[in-house]
């Protein structure tokens, strides 16, 4: 192709901002200084936005008038602040190692107020069932398994919660996916009858899912099953009083769905061979052409969302059970059952950004321009968990900042001005072909410099810290916690780990 723009038109995915990360992406100086200290990558969390979500969610158990809790996800983010911000709020926590346990309960998280899911071992059932939390068991044998060490070393009767799975409506086609946790709804019959056998040691507070799907109908199908299930365990003589709908209330990425719906459609004609690349190597995000016939699925993050977060538990609570067909809120009333709810990424939505400097930019033998960041993929892991969403461009000259052109994007032939929007590809920091930030091409307003700043907003679900390594040595991102000071447009910071909400609350210091 010669050096002819490879793409006639900016394709931007802007990312959705709300006012407390937006202004904190205008304090561009603010960020600059921050990775002068402390180096790239660099992550920033904010740990009143994460309270604030926290009371979402509750507002719509309010609204549904039901009593629960909501249990934040740990392994979402590792971060210490969110962690103990959560903690002197009203909100629980859910841990899935006994690392995370072990956060929790130094964080000022009493056992009352966690839950432990996932898969356990010996040590992380013996510390949950000593400090007494939640145990929301995977099936027969880790009850007997918990049975067992409360018997042994003379515990408190254990709470557990009965994880189900594989819920069917009116007995014909299984609806929900299947899932490798949990007990088939089949065979809660002999989950009961084990329960039976171990009164003693064993309390069935009530049954849950946690179904890693968008999907509303499987959703309503799981939490109708679960009613159900509720229903059995009164009729054995047991006293549940709670179901959990576990997690996957989702984020949504981007601030415009017209742009995401643009992209996605010239992401497919780019596949099909209608439009020059869009993708490094041609990538085509699960999609492939197969004798000129476009086949496979777009394995991506549905990035923008018209019903996400608390809005979706809403939705959830308001839909009609699909055999029932009441709504299924008002049916947890009426059954006087509270509701936990388990969600990681929602929790975390606009809760941080993850930054990386720009190092060096060049040109391929195409003339397309690469960007090397002080980053690499496991920093930033918005791609491998399938969102695409831009990076905000922040100009170490403190230059106009901001991401998507909604100012410069005169359109046409501007893709390859220097001071016009451009298509660059970004690269990580280490000696892999495969690290890359991103497999697509990204439109930035401008061409970046060196010692520029690139920020990837509302990495703080799983996009933070969930996959960084220290791959050929290179520095894992330090983490700074963030809250807006007493002048207008002024923010304070600490490490991470240094932070307690002790002080550290706006407005509500002592
Ligand atoms: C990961 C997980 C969650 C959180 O899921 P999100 O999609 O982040 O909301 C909740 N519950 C369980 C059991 C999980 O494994």
């Amino acid at each position: 192709m010669g050096n002819a723009p490879l793409y006639l038109e900016p394709l931007y995915l802007e990312p959705r901002l709300e006012p407390r990360l937006a202004s904190l992406l205008e304090s561009a100086s603010f960020l600059h200084t921050l990775v002068d200290a402390l180096g790239s990558p660099l992550n920033i969390v904010l740990p009143e936005q994460m309270a604030e979500n926290a009371e979402r969610f509750r507002s719509v158990l309010r609204r549904h008038q039901l009593a629960g809790q909501i249990f934040f996800a740990h392994k979402a983010n590792r971060s210490s602040a969110l962690v103990r911000r959560l903690a002197s709020s009203s909100a629980a926590l859910d841990a899935a190692s006994v690392g995370e346990l072990q956060h929790a309960l130094g964080s000022g998280f009493t056992g009352d107020r966690i839950m432990v899911t996932g898969p356990k071992d010996p040590e992380f059932l013996w510390l949950a069932a000593r400090a007494g939390v939640t145990v929301n068991a995977d099936g027969a044998s880790e009850l007997e398994e918990a049975a067992r060490l409360v018997r042994a070393y003379r515990l408190p009767r254990l709470r557990v919660v009965l994880r189900l799975s594989g819920f069917e409506t009116s007995g014909t086609r299984t609806l929900s996916r299947r899932s490798r946790f949990g007990t088939s709804y089949k065979s809660l019959d002999g989950l009961l009858d084990t329960l039976e056998r171990h009164q003693d040691a064993l309390d069935p507070i009530g049954v849950g899912y946690h179904l890693d799907t968008t999907s509303l109908d499987e959703k309503t199908t799981a939490l109708e099953g679960c009613l159900r299930a509720v229903e059995e365990l009164r009729i054995r003589g047991f006293q549940p009083r709670a179901i959990d709908v576990g997690g996957g209330f989702g984020i949504s990425y981007l601030a415009r769905g017209d742009q995401w719906d643009r992209y996605t459609t010239e992401l497919t004609h780019a596949v099909m061979g209608r439009r020059p690349p869009m993708t490094w190597g041609g990538h085509g995000y699960g999609l492939r052409v197969e004798n000129g016939t476009l086949r496979g699925s777009l394995s991506l993050y549905p990035a923008h969302r018209p019903i996400a977060g608390a809005a979706y538990l809403d939705e959830l609570l308001s839909r009609p059970a699909p055999s029932l067909g009441r709504p299924l809120g008002t049916l947890l009333l009426e059954s006087l059952t509270d509701l936990y709810a388990e969600p990681g990424r929602a929790l975390t939505d606009q809760c941080g950004l993850s930054l990386g400097k720009v190092l060096e930019v060049r040109r391929t033998e195409a003339a397309e321009p690469l960007v090397r960041l002080a980053m690499n993929a496991g920093d930033v892991s918005l791609e491998e968990h399938g969102v695409l969403m831009d990076p905000v461009l922040l100009p170490r000259d403190g230059a106009t900042p901001r991401a998507a052109g909604v100012a410069g994007a005169s359109g046409a032939a501007g893709a390859s001005r220097a001071d016009g929007p451009v298509a660059v590809h970004l690269m990580g920091n280490l000696c892999l072909e495969a690290d890359l930030i991103t497999r697509r091409a990204v439109f930035l307003p401008r061409l970046p410099q060196p010692g520029d700043l690139l920020a990837f907003a509302n990495t703080a679900g799983y996009c933070m810290d969930f996959t960084a390594t220290r791959a050929q040595q290179q520095p894992v991102a330090r983490k700074v916690a963030v809250h807006a000071g007493e002048e207008a447009n002024s923010w304070r910071w600490c490490l991470d780990e240094q932070y307690w909400p002790v002080g550290h609350m706006g407005g509500q210091q002592a």
